[in-house]
Protein backbone atom coordinates (compact mmCIF):
# COMPACT_ATOMS: atom_id res chain seq x y z
CA UNK A 1 0.00 0.00 0.00
CA UNK A 2 0.66 3.21 -1.01
CA UNK A 3 0.28 6.43 0.77
CA UNK A 4 1.20 9.32 -1.88
CA UNK A 5 1.10 12.66 -1.00
CA UNK A 6 -1.30 14.02 -3.56
CA UNK A 7 -4.14 12.33 -2.00
CA UNK A 8 -2.70 12.97 1.62
CA UNK A 9 -2.77 16.46 0.71
CA UNK A 10 -6.59 16.19 0.50
CA UNK A 11 -7.03 14.16 3.34
CA UNK A 12 -5.57 11.90 5.63
CA UNK A 13 -5.74 8.42 5.16
CA UNK A 14 -6.93 5.56 7.44
CA UNK A 15 -5.60 2.10 6.94
CA UNK A 16 -6.16 -1.66 7.89
CA UNK A 17 -4.21 -4.00 5.91
CA UNK A 18 -3.11 -7.80 6.28
CA UNK A 19 -0.27 -9.72 5.07
CA UNK A 20 -0.35 -13.19 4.33
CA UNK A 21 2.51 -15.49 6.05
CA UNK A 22 6.00 -14.69 4.48
CA UNK A 23 4.35 -12.01 1.93
CA UNK A 24 6.62 -9.57 4.28
CA UNK A 25 10.84 -10.22 2.77
CA UNK A 26 12.67 -10.19 6.36
CA UNK A 27 15.84 -12.12 4.49
CA UNK A 28 17.42 -14.70 6.37
CA UNK A 29 17.17 -12.98 10.22
CA UNK A 30 13.07 -13.96 10.58
CA UNK A 31 10.25 -15.53 8.65
CA UNK A 32 6.87 -14.33 9.36
CA UNK A 33 4.49 -17.66 10.23
CA UNK A 34 1.35 -15.84 10.94
CA UNK A 35 -1.13 -13.09 9.17
CA UNK A 36 0.91 -9.88 9.99
CA UNK A 37 -1.93 -7.04 10.69
CA UNK A 38 -1.92 -3.34 10.38
CA UNK A 39 -3.85 -0.29 11.13
CA UNK A 40 -3.08 3.39 11.76
CA UNK A 41 -3.38 6.37 10.13
CA UNK A 42 -1.15 8.57 7.63
CA UNK A 43 -1.17 12.29 7.60
CA UNK A 44 0.78 15.08 5.83
CA UNK A 45 2.74 17.51 8.00
CA UNK A 46 3.96 20.49 6.45
CA UNK A 47 6.83 22.27 7.53
CA UNK A 48 7.75 26.14 6.87
CA UNK A 49 10.92 26.90 6.48
CA UNK A 50 11.46 30.80 5.72
CA UNK A 51 9.16 31.94 3.39
CA UNK A 52 8.81 29.58 0.49
CA UNK A 53 9.61 26.48 1.31
CA UNK A 54 7.39 24.06 2.45
CA UNK A 55 8.47 20.57 3.17
CA UNK A 56 6.12 18.04 2.72
CA UNK A 57 6.49 15.31 6.19
CA UNK A 58 4.41 12.14 6.57
CA UNK A 59 3.36 11.17 9.95
CA UNK A 60 2.27 7.58 10.25
CA UNK A 61 0.78 6.70 13.62
CA UNK A 62 -0.20 2.90 13.89
CA UNK A 63 0.01 -0.89 15.02
CA UNK A 64 1.38 -3.98 14.00
CA UNK A 65 1.02 -7.70 15.30
CA UNK A 66 2.25 -10.86 14.13
CA UNK A 67 4.86 -13.93 14.86
CA UNK A 68 7.77 -14.63 14.03
CA UNK A 69 10.09 -17.95 13.51
CA UNK A 70 13.78 -17.07 14.47
CA UNK A 71 16.84 -19.58 14.95
CA UNK A 72 18.06 -20.31 18.11
CA UNK A 73 21.91 -18.52 18.33
CA UNK A 74 23.39 -21.58 20.25
CA UNK A 75 21.25 -24.78 18.86
CA UNK A 76 19.58 -23.13 15.66
CA UNK A 77 16.23 -24.59 16.81
CA UNK A 78 13.46 -22.48 16.05
CA UNK A 79 12.29 -19.82 18.34
CA UNK A 80 8.86 -18.36 18.17
CA UNK A 81 8.74 -14.47 19.24
CA UNK A 82 5.28 -12.43 18.77
CA UNK A 83 5.26 -9.17 17.63
CA UNK A 84 2.43 -6.29 18.93
CA UNK A 85 4.06 -2.89 18.53
CA UNK A 86 3.06 0.55 17.85
CA UNK A 87 5.03 3.00 15.93
CA UNK A 88 4.70 6.64 15.40
CA UNK A 89 7.15 7.69 12.55
CA UNK A 90 7.79 10.70 10.93
CA UNK A 91 8.98 10.80 7.17
CA UNK A 92 10.56 13.80 5.39
CA UNK A 93 11.14 14.03 1.75
CA UNK A 94 14.72 12.29 0.97
CA UNK A 95 17.29 14.89 0.01
CA UNK A 96 15.34 17.83 1.90
CA UNK A 97 17.65 17.48 4.82
CA UNK A 98 17.79 21.15 6.83
CA UNK A 99 19.25 19.38 9.68
CA UNK A 100 17.78 17.91 12.76
CA UNK A 101 18.09 21.33 15.26
CA UNK A 102 15.94 22.96 12.52
CA UNK A 103 13.30 20.17 12.49
CA UNK A 104 9.97 21.55 14.23
CA UNK A 105 8.92 20.81 17.75
CA UNK A 106 6.17 18.11 16.16
CA UNK A 107 9.28 17.07 14.32
CA UNK A 108 11.72 16.47 17.20
CA UNK A 109 9.62 14.64 19.17
CA UNK A 110 9.16 11.54 16.91
CA UNK A 111 11.55 9.35 15.31
CA UNK A 112 12.37 10.76 11.57
CA UNK A 113 13.07 8.81 8.16
CA UNK A 114 12.73 9.13 4.85
CA UNK A 115 10.74 8.33 1.94
CA UNK A 116 11.43 8.69 -1.84
CA UNK A 117 9.45 10.33 -5.32
CA UNK A 118 5.49 9.86 -4.46
CA UNK A 119 5.05 8.31 -1.29
CA UNK A 120 5.68 6.38 1.61
CA UNK A 121 5.16 2.28 0.69
CA UNK A 122 3.53 0.68 4.36
CA UNK A 123 5.84 -2.43 3.06
CA UNK A 124 8.83 -0.88 3.99
CA UNK A 125 7.27 0.93 7.42
CA UNK A 126 6.37 -2.92 8.51
CA UNK A 127 9.56 -4.53 7.34
CA UNK A 128 11.59 -1.59 9.55
CA UNK A 129 9.40 -1.93 12.16
CA UNK A 130 9.69 -5.03 12.76
CA UNK A 131 13.36 -6.06 11.96
CA UNK A 132 13.66 -3.84 15.22
CA UNK A 133 12.02 -5.89 17.15
CA UNK A 134 14.34 -8.92 16.20
CA UNK A 135 16.61 -9.71 18.95
CA UNK A 136 20.28 -9.59 18.02
CA UNK A 137 20.34 -13.33 19.32
CA UNK A 138 16.99 -15.14 19.93
CA UNK A 139 17.74 -18.15 22.50
CA UNK A 140 15.71 -20.77 22.54
CA UNK A 141 15.44 -20.71 26.20
CA UNK A 142 18.05 -19.30 28.88
CA UNK A 143 19.82 -22.66 29.41
CA UNK A 144 20.15 -23.78 26.20
CA UNK A 145 23.46 -25.78 25.62
CA UNK A 146 24.16 -25.24 22.32
CA UNK A 147 25.44 -27.64 19.73
CA UNK A 148 28.58 -29.95 20.17
CA UNK A 149 31.46 -27.86 18.50
CA UNK A 150 33.07 -31.35 17.58
CA UNK A 151 30.18 -33.03 16.39
CA UNK A 152 27.30 -30.32 15.89
CA UNK A 153 25.12 -32.41 18.04
CA UNK A 154 22.41 -30.62 20.28
CA UNK A 155 23.34 -30.86 23.08
CA UNK A 156 19.89 -29.93 24.61
CA UNK A 157 18.66 -33.50 23.32
CA UNK A 158 21.47 -35.31 25.33
CA UNK A 159 25.64 -36.16 25.64
CA UNK A 160 27.37 -36.55 22.32
CA UNK A 161 30.31 -39.36 22.60
CA UNK A 162 32.53 -36.45 21.83
CA UNK A 163 35.51 -37.14 24.12
CA UNK A 164 35.38 -34.82 27.49
CA UNK A 165 37.95 -31.30 26.74
CA UNK A 166 41.70 -32.19 28.22
CA UNK A 167 41.65 -31.88 31.84
CA UNK A 168 43.84 -29.10 33.35
CA UNK A 169 46.69 -30.13 34.41
CA UNK A 170 46.94 -28.79 37.67
CA UNK A 171 44.06 -30.57 38.72
CA UNK A 172 45.93 -33.83 38.02
CA UNK A 173 48.92 -32.54 40.25
CA UNK A 174 45.88 -32.45 42.72
CA UNK A 175 44.62 -35.93 41.94
CA UNK A 176 47.89 -37.45 42.44
CA UNK A 177 48.84 -35.54 45.49
CA UNK A 178 45.05 -36.91 46.87
CA UNK A 179 45.76 -40.66 45.56
CA UNK A 180 49.30 -40.37 47.71
CA UNK A 181 47.36 -39.16 50.84
CA UNK A 182 44.75 -41.45 50.41
CA UNK A 183 47.41 -44.71 50.07
ZN1 LIG B 1 18.77 -23.21 21.63
ZN1 LIG C 1 30.17 -34.00 20.16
Amino acid sequence: MLFEIQELERHPVDFKEEFAPGSLDLGDEARQTTVLKSAGRAQLVEEHHGKHQIIQDIRLKGDLSTRLELACARCLESVMLDVNRDFELLYRPQGSDAGREELSVTAAEAEVSYYQGEGLLLEDVLREQILLAVPLKAICKEDCKGLCPHCGKNLNNGQCSCEEPVEDPRWNALKEIRGKLEN
